[in-house]
């Protein structure tokens, strides 16, 4: 049956009779069956990878591009009346992710599967997601972000296993997600839940007892930590994943004959991050537990483990005190004590113990001390853990370090949100390069080619009108395309210095003030989420909303700069605003992004990146070269420097230099105090000007003048295109392809 014949018979009428709703339904199960029709299991050995994040965003269109169908239903939709990116916005976005991290782990599915790799993830199912963030009187809110509908890409199965903690054992259901690959085979996402939790104990935003964890187990990830409470209750949702993963791969692996001796043949498990560290000692309990001895128990785990770094940002490594473990899950207390007991006779350092004098718990050192591989994800950031962050481990385990630079699909991120784009590529050299991503290069024989530079620039242009069409409706926004379109958007974290970009705006509006006005206009775009415990992330929204309010509504100023702050930025925002985007703003303090992964999508859709010589940036700027990226501010070796020697001073930034003066002065200026609260605008000026533990002021003057470079040549509209082309041209490296098959031949061996 063709796809009109499928969908009809599902919706039970003609298709243009259907809602779209209805016609969204009847899509849903019919990609359902489809993707369960493909090749599902194979292969002797499998991958695992557990994440307490999956950032999967909508899954439709996504499949329809994956199955080879795409086309088809969005012309037997057309025919019939309706319109496919009507029917996408039926569907709700899963909550399932926070940022990168979580991103990173669904693109990574898609490459697994298309690549044709036996590999499953497994992670929690989240029944309210993050949250839901709305704006209110120039704050950010926190609501609950329900996204499963009674008919879902959620698939409940028959598995369940028994979880014990300290005082109760919970029962699990695992529900599964069709992950299908581009003209590949279908894996599968898993995700593990409790029957017991209940939405409805959620009152007044996001509140609930953190206490009552057989209801609330799965209801939020990352609930609030900043007491006791909230930090049990994530030792409880990590404990539950990992236990039923452990569970799940004993069982799987037994059905295809493992012996348990032999479990590193059958299985490999990717850790992303800390947050799953605990399957560690988890599997080396249910090894011991059936008749493994102990030191067998260890070496079995420590050859199918695996570990990924995403952060040297002390505050991420998470540690847990050894009494909320006892608390939670007594059971993996003797085994964690046993491992620590191993590492302490071998070695005298310190800093490489798994419980300290505290009696605290360092999770990564697990992984590290027990699993095979130790990854970063880019150069740069691996080059720092081995040299700095890990360097006592990188001496003990030189051969156990290796680098993984992040990826992301280009099905999603230029096939699906980019389309006009699409059409170009396919234009000019070919469709290879949805197979092949290094394919793009040949892009560059375009590069003085004048009709094609003037497509690109249509396709910018038209893909900001459609922007600007979607704010207006959404948000009740006017932009004016014509003006350059420079995005920051990506979670609200010191580090990735927000800041530093609302500084630069008070200085434009200051400048236009006193009549010196930007020769094209500007819109600055904004979209991050701030966790609701981060005290300065929500003030640095806060001025932000406040800049909005202030600017956009003075006639004097609004024709030259206007900022908008995007609210609940999500991957199906993300998919309308980087197409759009002409500058990517990437400005973190050299040495504290891991990677990245917003960059590369900028990068791919033809944005030039404005930022730092940090994570992934630094190997985009080796491919893009000089003339195609705009580079600046301090380097990561001078910050970690500034760090040793704690002689960065921002007072001294604030009191020498007029600009900044007035910049950071303004935060608590009477216009934006009539707009703002006093106590939050206040905060953080005394954080800017007291501790900058960031260094905004280090690097606002490079900042300045690199990005009225960039506006300058943004001028030339023709010079432009061709960064645009160099920047897509470049961009194949970062097709999580590349990375999945980097990963697969140097870890997982499938
Ligand atoms: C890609 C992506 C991120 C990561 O962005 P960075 O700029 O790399 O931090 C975060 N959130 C969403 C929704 C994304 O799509």
């Amino acid at each position: 049956m063709n796809i009109k014949e499928l969908l009809t018979k599902h919706l039970g009428k003609s298709i243009s009779q259907a809602s779209d709703g209805e016609t969204y339904r009847a899509l849903l199960i019919v990609v359902k069956e489809l993707s369960a029709q493909k090749e599902q299991q194979g292969g002797k050995k499998k991958l695992y990878y557990i994440s307490a994040e999956f950032l999967i965003g909508k899954l439709l269109s996504d499949n329809l591009i994956n199955l080879g169908i795409y086309e088809e239903t969005k012309k037997v939709l057309a025919q019939e009346g309706k319109s496919l990116s009507k029917i996408e916005e039926m569907e709700p976005e899963p909550s399932l992710g926070n940022g990168g991290l979580g991103r990173l782990a669904a693109c990574f599915l898609d490459s697994i599967a298309t690549l044709g790799l036996n590999g499953d993830g497994i992670g929690l199912n989240y029944h309210l997601g993050l949250f839901r963030q709305t704006f209110e009187n120039t704050l950010q809110k926190e609501l609950p972000n329900p996204w499963i509908e009674k008919e879902s890409w959620l698939h409940k199965t028959a598995v369940s296993y028994p979880v014990e903690f300290g005082n109760f054992t919970l029962h699990s259901r695992m529900y599964d997600i069709a992950v299908t690959g581009y003209e590949n085979r279908t894996n599968k996402l898993h995700l593990f839940d409790a029957d017991t939790v209940d939405e409805t104990i959620v009152k007044d935003g996001i509140d609930f007892d953190k206490e009552d964890v057989e209801r609330n187990l799965t209801l939020f990830l990352y609930p609030d930590d900043s007491d006791e409470k909230g930090r049990l209750l994530r030792i409880y949702q990590q404990y539950f994943m990992v236990s039923c993963a452990a569970q799940f791969i004993l069982d799987e692996c037994i059905s295809k004959g493992c012996t348990l001796y032999d479990l590193a043949d059958y299985a490999v498990i990717q850790i992303n991050d800390t947050h799953p560290t605990m399957i560690i000692p988890e599997l080396i309990r249910l090894l011991t537990k059936r008749g493994l001895d102990m030191d067998t128990a260890i070496s079995v785990v420590t050859h199918t483990c695996a570990y990924t770094n995403h952060t040297i940002l002390a505050e991420a490594l998470e540690k847990w005190p050894l009494s909320y473990l006892k608390k939670v899950v007594p059971q993996l207390v003797p085994i964690i004590e046993i491992l620590d007991d191993k590492v302490r006779r071998k070695f005298s350092d310190e800093s490489v113990v798994i419980i300290d004098q505290n009696d605290i718990v360092h999770m990564a050192h697990i992984d590290i001390h027990y699993g095979f591989s130790v990854n970063g994800v880019a150069a740069l950031h691996t080059e720092i853990l081995k040299k700095n962050e890990l360097h006592s481990f990188y001496q003990i385990y030189p051969e156990k370090f290796n680098n993984k630079t992040n990826g992301i699909t280009f099905r999603r991120w230029l096939i699906h949100s980019n389309p006009l784009l699409t059409q170009i590529l396919d234009r000019t050299i070919g469709q290879g390069y949805r197979q092949d991503a290094d394919r793009l290069e040949s892009l560059l024989h375009f590069r003085t080619d004048k009709s094609v530079l003037h497509s690109l620039l249509e396709m910018k242009q038209e893909n900001k009108r459609a922007l600007c069409n979607y704010l207006e409706r959404t948000q009740s926004v006017t932009l004016n395309p014509d003006s350059i379109f420079d995005m920051q958007i990506k979670r609200l974290h010191e580090y990735k210095r927000q800041q530093m970009h609302a500084l630069y705006i008070i200085d434009t509006y200051l400048q236009i003030k006193s009549g010196k006005k930007p020769s094209t206009p500007i819109t600055a775009i904004f979209g991050a989420k701030a966790a609701p415990a981060y005290v300065i992330a929500k003030d640095i929204i806060h001025l932000i909303l406040c800049l909005q309010e202030l600017i956009n509504h003075d006639p004097e100023v609004s024709p030259y700069l206007k900022v908008v702050m995007v609210e609940n930025y999500n991957v199906t925002n993300a998919e309308k605003l980087i197409p759009a985007c002409d500058i990517s703003e990437q400005i973190s303090l050299a040495s504290k992004e891991a990677s990245g992964t917003g960059n590369m999508k900028f990068m791919l859709n033809g944005a030039v990146t404005l930022g730092t010589e940090d994570g992934a940036n630094v190997e985009i700027h080796e491919r893009v070269g000089d003339d195609n990226i705009f580079i600046f501010g301090a380097s990561s070796d001078a910050v970690i420097r500034h760090y040793a020697k704690a002689d960065y001073v921002s007072k001294d930034y604030y009191e020498n230099d007029k600009e900044i003066k007035a910049a950071v002065d303004f935060i608590t200026s009477k216009e934006l105090l009539s707009i703002g609260k006093e106590e939050n605008l206040a905060r953080l000026k005394k954080e800017l000007i007291g501790k900058d533990w960031f260094m905004t002021l280090l690097d606002f003057q490079a900042y300045k003048a690199k990005k009225e470079e960039a506006f300058k040549a943004y001028e030339n509209r023709l010079a432009w295109a061709e960064k645009m082309l160099v920047n897509i041209a470049s961009a194949g490296f970062f097709s999580s392809d590349r990375t999945i098959k980097e990963y697969n031949r140097d870890i997982w061996k499938l």
